[in-house]
């Protein structure tokens, strides 16, 4: 590519309203350009990112197995009335009409769809398993989607959904896609974490997110050290409700809920607002020995009270991101009591448990008092599965000593999800084939699905300076430029960096010549705004002395290169 026949428009100044890096990156880059709010155009320079990020997915999730195949962005309501979530999914499902004013939805996610296509198209045993997937445009009419491709309304994600005969193959299906995830973000050149996570509105009993680890995250991880033990905690989504001191029990009450949706529901029912900026976090339990009935409370913490402030100022021994308090001794520094349903005995030492499993919690609920602190209570007595009992028991108690380490805290960024469903859908919906006695059985299903826009926006939070972006090689618009001085003067400077563009081209690199007549100046910190991870910049000068001076996006300085190896030490 020839930068004087494609288009580069760079920006000196991001919109006021963008608030992330990679918002205000993406579009003084020229990346994405806004039609409305949460919606893009994907200019040539960020399609480009996105095909790549696609091409990674789509080689993984053939490798794996998966099938590809399209299903409509527009689905007709019936179906999403049979699984229930035509009423169930809430105001971020888009609702249209057509001119016969028939129902249909913008898909959001497509398990309706699929499973539709499943009952029809498999009828025995022999056919599976299965997985079919799309890479497809969804719509989701999120509440506050100002965080450019971060959160779009529109945006484009990669859905997977398997079809297997029982739950074991079902859980061999989902192991293939969680070791495909894990390759994906690798190949994708990521800092990510895989983490156990809650099932939202999809539902199904087991879950893992993929988080690239950024600051600017909305998600808090949650993760010990010392093991494997990772888990997800639904920051962006909880609802902190605004409860009543004098009768904390009514409010939380209400709000008990493990669902997402359900809360957001229950916050505009009682006219409240959702808090999205929970700044620390305070892990505790009342009960050391994990009984049945033990509460564990889960203390967020926002607005001036910071992290660093608990750990200095107010409450002495936090470390790490948990520390030991009485329930007393927080309702005193933070003006108010941990989450939890049913009464607390305040007598009780609270204590931390060094190793939870957040996938297991059965409800929880959030509140706030009148000065906007913040809180979340998890109640994990009810109905408990036996790993989340035995995970009870390793709860420390009084001035203890956690074996097994510490849970240390970190921010991150959704990018992947993957699902265990069961039966949810196939049973809705009916989705059967015959087993091998003749008899119908029904069909077990996984869903997975990739951010593909969103990861751009991850790689960008993550991968930043003052300049600009910083791409990993994988997925920039262009692997290498080629910046040539004075291209338009010097024939030698010319032929040059022509030569060089076709052999790197030959090479299989995605290069690009800057031949536009601008300054120096200027055609750098457009390169180093865009976030080409290698330039070559070639000049009369450097090759008088048969050089040309190549520099990774990385690099302070530029390492000067033979000529003839410029070719070798740019793949
Ligand atoms: P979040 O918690 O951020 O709202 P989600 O849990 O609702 O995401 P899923 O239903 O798990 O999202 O969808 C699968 C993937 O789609 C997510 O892991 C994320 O990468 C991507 N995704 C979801 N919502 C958006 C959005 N509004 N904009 C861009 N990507 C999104
Ligand atoms: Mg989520
Ligand atoms: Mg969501
Ligand atoms: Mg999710």
């Amino acid at each position: 590519m020839h930068a004087s026949k494609y288009h580069i428009n760079t920006l000196k100044e991001a919109p006021a309203e963008a608030e992330v890096k990679s918002h205000q990156l993406m579009t003084r880059a020229g990346m994405i350009r806004k039609a409305a709010g949460g919606i893009y155009t994907y200019m040539p320079l960020g399609l480009k990112v996105l095909r790549k990020i696609e091409g990674i997915v789509r080689e993984e999730m053939n490798r794996a197995g998966a099938i590809e195949l399209l299903m409509p962005v527009v689905q007709p309501a019936e179906l999403w009335m049979e699984s229930g979530r035509w009423e169930q999914y809430g105001a971020e499902l888009l609702r249209i009409k057509d001119r016969h004013q028939r129902d249909f939805v913008l898909q959001p996610t497509s398990e309706e769809v699929i499973t539709d296509i499943a009952r029809n198209e498999i009828h025995s045993w022999r056919q599976l398993p299965l997985n079919f997937y799309h890479i497809q445009t969804k719509f989701r009419d999120e509440r506050r989607p100002r965080f450019g491709l971060m959160r779009g309304r529109e945006f484009t994600m990669k859905d997977a959904y398997s079809f297997d005969r029982d739950e074991a193959s079902a859980q061999a299906s989902y192991d293939a896609m969680f070791q495909a995830y894990m390759r994906i973000f690798e190949r994708l050149g990521l800092e990510f974490r895989a983490v156990a996570a809650d099932t939202g509105s999809i539902g199904g009993s087991r879950s893992h997110e993929f988080q690239v680890i950024a600051d600017t995250g909305e998600d808090l991880v949650v993760y010990n050290p010392a093991s494997q033990y990772a888990a997800n905690i639904e920051l962006a989504e909880a609802p902190c409700l605004i409860a009543e001191r004098a009768a904390p029990a009514q409010a939380l009450t209400k709000t008990a809920t493990p669902d997402a949706p359900k809360c957001e529901l229950v916050a505009e029912q009682l006219g409240l607002p959702l808090a999205r900026t929970v700044k620390s976090i305070v892990l505790a339990t009342d009960d050391p020995e994990g009984k049945q009935q033990a509460r564990i409370w889960l203390l967020l913490l926002r607005g001036d009270h910071e992290l660093n402030e608990v750990k200095t100022g107010k409450l002495p021994g936090f470390e790490n991101g948990y520390r030991f308090a009485t329930e007393a001794e927080i309702l005193e520094t933070f003006g108010c009591v941990p989450g939890y349903l049913g009464p607390v005995d305040t007598a009780k030492p609270v204590s931390v448990i060094a190793d939870l499993t957040v996938a297991h919690m059965s409800d929880f609920v959030c509140g706030a008092n009148e000065e906007g602190y913040h809180y979340t209570g998890v109640n994990w007595g009810r109905d408990l599965p036996e790993p989340a009992k035995a995970d009870l028991r390793n709860v420390v108690s009084g001035d203890p000593d956690p074996q097994g380490g510490v849970l240390a805290i970190q921010r991150g960024i959704e990018v992947g999800h993957v699902f265990f469903l069961g039966d949810k859908y196939s049973k809705a919906l009916n989705a059967t084939f015959l087993e091998t006695d003749g008899k119908p059985a029904v069909l077990q299903m996984g869903c997975y699905g990739i951010g593909i826009s969103r990861i751009a926006a991850a790689a960008i939070e993550q991968n930043h300076d003052d300049k600009g972006i910083i791409w990993p090689r994988a997925i920039a618009p262009f692997e290498a430029v080629i910046c040539p001085m004075n291209l338009h003067k010097s024939e030698t400077v010319r032929n040059v960096a022509e030569k060089l563009y076709q052999e790197l081209q030959a090479s299989g690199v995605d290069v690009m010549l800057d031949d536009r007549d601008i300054r120096p100046g200027i055609m750098f910190a457009d390169w180093e705004l865009i976030g080409a991870p290698l330039r070559i910049t070639i000049g009369d000068r450097g090759l008088k002395d048969g050089i040309v001076e190549i520099q990774t996006r990385r690099q302070a300085a530029a390492d000067k290169i033979p000529v003839e190896q410029a070719l070798e030490f740019s793949l």
